[in-house]
């Protein structure tokens, strides 16, 4: 019977990452194709709380690595605490989520096990027996399924795919595991961490909305006039009240490089599309967008698409988006503003 570990670190108030409640979804999943067992392995300062509401009854063992040591995000203490546990579960196949302290351990981890690791997974199936994985290449244009004998099989599931298991929690019994905290576990000192203000933060993976600017923003509007300061503000504004991701396409990115009157929060990682970036999203916005094919192909994974275009005949009129609004971006996003600044 193949036996299946998720890994993982806790957030620094003991919860557990939104992601790697996604990758106990997947691993789940694959527990039923395989009728496997399924374990859980964590790590930080207290994960308790984390091991008691796993929003599942799946779950037959635990595994945890407690201590000060293991709070940060650090290369040496994760990788130590993440082997203890992948060493002492035994597991044939471990899961990990798409966070920033997992992906940069696991491939050490499954080397210093004989391993292999796979990242960005987004599909299992079972193909003549074997598991096969999925992951997309090339800003999602190839598809590519995987399959490995060597074991044990590191996976990390790629992030906005698989649904956190959200009922009753069953607490699995749960081994303490003790790791040497020595001076090569601590030599890099963590001093703290910078994050930008919320308001500066315009890309949010796990917003429900994509709001998409497109150059129309900046170029001349009907009654002659250039408005882009106004645009940064009905922007911002959008942005802070709905707490959606902001996309561009790539003529308002490129616009802002060559210094032209631009939004001044927009950079080439908003950039949506063929050379950009293929973001999941439940819905769409695109205002001030034409829709051409290379900006649109970046929207695969978004489900419901609403478009705010002055023009009725534009790209995404031509059955790319579910509702075009033919109107004027400027005073749509102003009322809208409104109306969620009064709620
Ligand atoms: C190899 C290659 C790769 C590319 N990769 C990408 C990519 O990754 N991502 C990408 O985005 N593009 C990409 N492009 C460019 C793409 O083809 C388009 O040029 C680009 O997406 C157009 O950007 P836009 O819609 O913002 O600008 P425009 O085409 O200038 O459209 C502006 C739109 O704004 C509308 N508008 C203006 N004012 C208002 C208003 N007040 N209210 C409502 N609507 C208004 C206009 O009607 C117009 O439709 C690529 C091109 C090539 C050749």
């Amino acid at each position: 019977m193949s036996k299946i570990l998720v890994v993982t670190p806790v957030e620094s108030d003991g919860t557990l990452p939104q992601a790697a409640g996604e990758a106990l979804g997947a691993a789940i999943t694959l527990k039923e194709m395989l009728e496997a067992e399924l374990c859980i392995g964590i790590w930080g300062q207290d994960v308790d709380m984390a091991i008691e509401n796993l929003g599942t009854d799946a779950v037959s063992s635990g595994f945890k690595v407690e201590g000060e040591a293991f709070t940060v995000s650090r290369y040496a203490s994760d990788a130590a605490a993440c082997e203890a546990i992948c060493r002492q579960a035994k597991a044939d196949i471990v899961i990990t989520p798409d966070s920033v302290r997992t992906n940069r351990t696991i491939a050490g981890v499954a080397f210093r096990l004989n391993g292999v690791s796979d990242t960005h997974i987004t599909e299992f199936k079972i193909e003549n027996g074997d598991l096969v994985v999925s992951r997309w290449h090339y800003r999602q244009r190839i598809l590519a399924h995987l399959k490995r004998s060597q074991r044990p099989w590191f996976i990390s599931i790629e992030s906005g795919v698989f649904i956190p298991p959200q009922g009753d929690s069953k607490v699995p019994s749960t081994e303490a595991l003790s790791v040497d905290v020595n001076d090569a576990l601590t030599r890099t000192t963590v001093k703290g961490i910078e994050t930008p203000a919320g308001d500066e933060q315009t890309i949010r993976p796990d917003a429900e909305l994509l709001f998409v600017a497109g150059a129309g923003w900046t170029k001349k509007q009907p009654d002659g006039e250039v408005k882009a300061a106004q645009a940064a503000d009905i922007i911002l504004e959008f942005l802070k009240e709905s707490k959606s991701s902001l996309g561009s396409t790539k003529s308002l990115v490129d616009l802002s490089s060559e210094g032209a009157a631009v939004l001044p929060f927009m950079t080439q990682l908003n950039q949506v599309g063929q050379t950009g970036s293929t973001p999941r999203h439940d819905k769409g916005l695109a205002t001030c967008c034409h829709g051409e094919e290379p900006h649109v192909v970046g929207w695969r994974f978004v489900n419901e698409r609403r478009v705010i275009n002055l023009d009725p005949n534009c790209g995404w009129a031509h059955g790319k988006a579910d509702v075009l609004y033919v109107a004027d971006a400027f005073t749509v996003m102003q009322k809208v503003n409104e109306l969620l600044g009064n709620q």
